[in-house]
């Protein structure tokens, strides 16, 4: 009798601003909204702020201060857009190469721990295709607090939300987006604690809910990385762009997806094949083991192909620190020489680490413009009282590949215009009316989940899922492998409603929520191996080996993917040009 008062228990809430995610995005985004005066802003996460997976970025982020040698914003533009393979978007990343400055400096004055140089500025460090002079030799850009930046700048932004007067509801898993003609007006969610649905009335939205590297076996992702808000939007109506550019990080742990941050090779650490040889010499000779991450996760693949791996299946590759100073490693390096001890059994600083790339940021997500507004379609339609920043959101800043340290910057810079631009659209606008019905839609899902038929478990389709990813979609694609995986995600869509939630409780029911993510999963798996399919030319990180040469007159466009009832319909949006004309890409 209890449980089913407390399952109709109903909540609403009103505030100006809210926001979906309490990672970096989220958290500069809910500060900068909060700058606002008179306006009430509230964070929703599904977990507790901190532990957020921008808790976990180790290596660094990207500003061309100059502090250790000479460097411009122009030089980061230039990389960044090359990095991308001239899919970026060229207005985004001169705009983004000089904003990123401000806000790194603007991190340092709410007391961020950052390393410094002998002379006490922001130290700086080597990072993957970063570059002096459009192209010449790597260059010092990446500002890191040892490999815990990601903790340092989680930590100094939630302190300063709380310090803003920010309302947090930790724990609450969002459902459903309440969308009325075409605009947004706030989200449905599930709290954990009591297995109740809430109501957020909100003028304006934020949704900085992270990645989706959770579709595949080898990830360095957390396991909340379900993409949930790219599976909500696209089911209603908004399209999810260029999802089929997936990055691939090098150095994740032998089997595990650990991620060993490419801040060790920035520090001269070198990958070696099995014969010892420093391979990346012969695919990138300028700046070998810096090349950006899509190439070097091909070399890794292609060496192991090859018959070069090492170990007995000759099936991983080597990370070599050894010729580093131990107290530069321990010093600069402390958190994955820990990993590396703790889950290979391995020291960095006296043996070579078996590494393998891992699925590590989905480039694509929802589209915004410059000014995080969400976009609708190819004509960048805005859809009003709607904003994304962060890793689930696509200003088209990394283009086919990201570079290291710009998704960092990406959280901070767009979070915080996401957050700027929402507080003045909210203190313009009203409320809109929220039609009686909102929560249906959340509550008939949750109903569903709890009365299947239970001859399904969710961790075996989710398994099932994530193993034939990471064989037909991942580094190198195939229009036969691609047709294969369309194939299976049906088969996995029918599985899934065979699923039933055992555990009848309303608190703390985990079961539950997985059961939910997993949906969000088959959705997002959908929406990259369609994209992938559809895209015949290999581009940064979409390497297809029936079509290995970039096409820039046919393929030259961003993907827009739309959910149109049962299938899945592409379009697209033009690439913004500028003063970088696409060339081949050498390093
Ligand atoms: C191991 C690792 C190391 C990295 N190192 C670097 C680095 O050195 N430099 C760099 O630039 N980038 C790095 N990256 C990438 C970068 O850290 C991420 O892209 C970035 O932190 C994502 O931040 P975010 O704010 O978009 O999302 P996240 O930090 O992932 O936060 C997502 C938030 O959304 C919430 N959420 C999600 N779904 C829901 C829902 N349904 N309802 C309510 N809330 C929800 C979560 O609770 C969470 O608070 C690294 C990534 C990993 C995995």
């Amino acid at each position: 009798m209890r449980r089913d008062a407390q399952r109709t228990m109903q909540r609403a809430h009103r505030f100006d601003v809210i926001v979906v995610g309490a990672g970096g995005a989220g958290l500069m985004a809910a500060r900068y909204a909060a700058q606002h005066p008179g306006l009430r802003v509230a964070v929703i996460s599904k977990l507790y702020p901190t532990r957020s997976h921008t808790g976990a970025a180790q290596g660094g982020v990207g500003a061309a201060l100059g502090n250790v040698s000479e460097d411009h914003p122009e030089w980061h533009a230039f990389d960044t857009i090359k990095g991308g393979d001239y899919l970026t978007d060229q207005d985004v990343a001169e705009t983004f190469a000089v904003d990123v400055i401000e806000a790194v400096y603007d991190l340092e004055h709410m007391g961020l721990p950052f390393n410094r140089t002998p002379e006490g500025k922001i130290a700086q460090r080597k990072f993957g295709g970063h570059t002096r002079e459009f192209g010449k030799s790597a260059v010092e850009r990446a500002c890191y607090a040892a490999d815990r930046t990601g903790h340092m700048i989680l930590q100094t932004l939630y302190q300063q939300s709380i310090k803003d007067d920010v309302v947090f509801f930790d724990e609450f898993h969002v459902l459903d987006m309440i969308m009325v003609d075409g605009e947004c007006r706030g989200v449905v969610a599930y709290e954990l604690a009591s297995g109740t649905l809430h109501t957020f009335h909100a003028k304006a939205t934020i949704i900085a809910s992270g990645g989706n590297g959770r579709i595949f076996r080898v990830t360095s992702n957390a396991f909340a990385l379900t993409g949930d808000l790219m599976s909500i939007a696209y089911r209603r109506g908004i399209p999810i762009e260029d999802p089929e550019f997936y990055q691939f990080h090098p150095t994740g742990l032998y089997k595990l997806g650990v991620l060993l941050t490419e801040g060790a090779r920035g520090e001269g650490g070198i990958l070696r094949n099995g014969e010892g040889e420093r391979f990346m010499e012969r695919y990138a000779p300028s700046i070998k083991d810096l090349a950006p991450r899509d190439m070097v996760s091909r070399a890794m693949y292609l060496e192991i192909r090859d018959g070069r791996g090492a170990g007995p299946d000759k099936d991983y590759l080597h990370l070599d620190l050894t010729h580093i100073d131990a107290h530069i490693i321990e010093e600069r390096l402390p958190d994955i020489t820990e990993f590396s001890r703790i889950y290979l059994g391995v020291d960095p600083v006296k043996e070579l680490v078996p590494i393998q790339p891992t699925a590590h940021y989905a480039m694509g997500g929802i589209p915004t413009t410059i000014d995080t507004n969400v976009i609708s379609d190819g004509d960048s339609t805005v859809v009003p009282g709607l904003y994304a920043a962060g890793e689930v959101a696509c200003a088209s800043l990394h283009g086919a590949n990201r570079l290291g340290t710009n998704s960092l910057g990406d959280l901070i810079v767009f979070g915080r215009r996401a957050g700027t631009n929402a507080a003045r659209y909210a203190a313009e606008a009203s409320f809109g009316d929220l039609p009686a019905d909102n929560q249906d839609c959340a509550r008939e899902m949750l109903d569903a989940l709890r009365a299947g038929p239970r001859t399904e478990r969710v961790a075996h389709i989710r398994r099932d899922l994530q193993d034939s990813m990471q064989d037909n979609a991942s580094v190198f694609r195939t229009e036969k492998l691609l047709r294969k995986q369309v194939g299976i995600l049906d088969e996995l869509r029918e599985r899934a409603r065979l699923v039933g939630v055992e555990d009848p409780g309303q608190q703390y029911n985990t079961e539950l929520m997985e059961a939910m993510e997993l949906g969000f999963l088959l959705d997002n798996a959908e929406q990259l191996v369609h994209a992938a399919l559809n895209r015949k030319e290999s581009r940064g990180a979409h390497s297809r080996e029936d079509f290995q040469e970039r096409d820039d007159v046919q393929w030259l466009k961003h993907t827009l993917v739309h959910k149109d009832g049962d299938t899945v319909r592409i379009d697209y949006k033009p690439v913004t040009l500028g003063k970088y004309e696409p060339k081949p890409r050498v390093y």
